[in-house]
């Protein structure tokens, strides 16, 4: 379906033009039209399908139509400042022809960007995107005016809950006027969203896109190894293939540390990036990264979701992820913008019961690549070992935070 089917203003259609997008992807197709008309939606779809597009476009073009001059149009809410920037720039470029202002307000920054964003608030930014805790920041500080705000948008639902950003989020909630467009986008639909839409959404319209199976323009493999000989293979892995950039994820911010001095030992030029970082050092980080003068990245799953380089050529997972959508958000980093990618992921010897749950997940068995003869012997892939049950996988899906709370990623 082509953009101009829609009935989008002139200088949206601009904005779209500019950036290139020339057919609407599945999402859009589905949400674009019943926003466009008023009405509530909750829509299931992973990063990576065009999602954010999906709600800034027809919300931008109802702003426009009723434009109302110093006030907070629209309140978009997401888990994390990395998801808030990059949302912002996307909002930044598809209204370029419009007169839309637009501002993102995350914690973790200093006191002269509080200034400016208690001056947005006030004075009415057409669309705010924020975090929860520096949203409640502001409403604590009680000048924020948001009385004719038209729409509230939740991103990564399903992560704010995981997060423990319920209570901020009907907190916030509690300062909006009752009667406002709100969407809702989550990857996963757990019992717990269905309760919050419930609260919160008036006659949504549902749509769904299936969990998204990574695109064909990943080639996945992966190795079978013991835990020791994960570090060789990874150098192995960076030698031998002609990366722009590399992204290698790790569960735990302890072995995000060791890996990347580890690597930086052998000579590599290589960047960490985990919650331990202040925001500027997070951003410097990845600007780096992102023009290609530190060409690896080694990161915890902070990066696994919603960020998007388009040079991301390889993505190394030293471990294996918690469960299959992590799986496909962690690979789903590259092959960005139409490109190619690769997406390797290294099974010790504890983890395969789980990557191949993850198989399972995605209805597909991943290429299980012969490693280098200088590794030495590898062990057998040989996962129904003590196996858990099909319920006990189910439910660590849905809950599939839970494990990771005894870390901070
Ligand atoms: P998202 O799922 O919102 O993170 O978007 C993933 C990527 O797809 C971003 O780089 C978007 O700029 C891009 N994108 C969104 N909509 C389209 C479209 N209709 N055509 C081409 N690329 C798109």
């Amino acid at each position: 379906m082509r953009f101009s089917e829609f009935n989008f203003r002139d200088e949206i259609l601009e904005g779209i033009r500019a950036s290139n997008y020339e057919t609407a992807t599945p999402i859009q197709e589905k949400v674009i039209p019943p926003i466009l008309d008023g009405r509530d939606v909750i829509a299931s779809a992973q990063t990576g399908t065009g999602k954010t597009a999906a709600f800034l476009l027809p919300v931008m073009n109802r702003l426009l139509e009723n434009y109302i001059d110093g006030q907070v149009g629209a309140l978009i809410i997401v888990p994390t400042r990395e998801l808030a920037i990059q949302i912002n720039q996307h909002i930044e470029g598809l209204s370029y022809f419009t007169n839309l202002s637009s501002m993102a307000i995350y914690g973790g920054n200093d006191a002269q960007n509080f200034v400016a964003e208690k001056k947005a608030l006030q004075h009415g930014t057409d669309i705010i995107v924020c975090t929860p805790g520096r949203m409640i920041a502001h409403l604590n500080m009680s000048y924020v005016n948001m009385k004719k705000l038209q729409f509230l948008i939740l991103d990564e639902a399903d992560r704010m809950l995981d997060m423990g950003f319920q209570d901020d989020i009907n907190k916030i909630i509690r300062a909006l006027p009752a009667k406002r467009q709100n969407l809702l986008f989550s990857a996963t639909m757990p019992r717990k969203i269905k309760e919050l839409a419930n609260k919160i959404l008036h006659q949504p319209v549902e749509v769904n896109i299936a969990i998204a199976k990574p695109p064909d323009s990943i080639t996945q493999k992966a190795y079978v190894v013991f835990e020791e000989q994960k570090l060789p293979l990874t150098l192995h892995l960076l030698q031998e293939h002609a990366f722009k950039n590399a992204l290698i994820f790790c569960s735990r911010k302890a072995t995000v540390k060791q890996l990347t001095k580890m690597l930086q030992q052998k000579k590599l030029s290589v960047a960490e990036i985990h919650s331990d970082l202040e925001q500027k050092d997070r951003e410097n980080v990845l600007l780096k990264f992102a023009s290609g003068r530190i060409p690896v990245l080694v990161a915890t799953d902070i990066l696994s979701r919603g960020i998007d380089i388009d040079t991301i050529d390889l993505v190394i997972n030293y471990d294996v992820p918690g469960d299959g959508e992590d799986y496909v958000h962690r690979i789903g980093r590259t092959a960005r913008a139409k490109a190619d990618g690769t997406a390797i992921t290294l099974i010790g010897e504890k983890e395969q019961n789980s990557f191949s749950a993850i198989e399972d997940l995605l209805g597909q068995k991943i290429e299980k690549a012969k490693p280098p003869s200088s590794l030495g012997d590898v062990p057998a892939y040989n996962p129904g070992k003590k196996r858990k049950g099909k319920r006990n996988q189910s439910k660590r899906k849905f809950h599939r935070q839970q494990p990771k709370k005894s870390f901070k990623k």
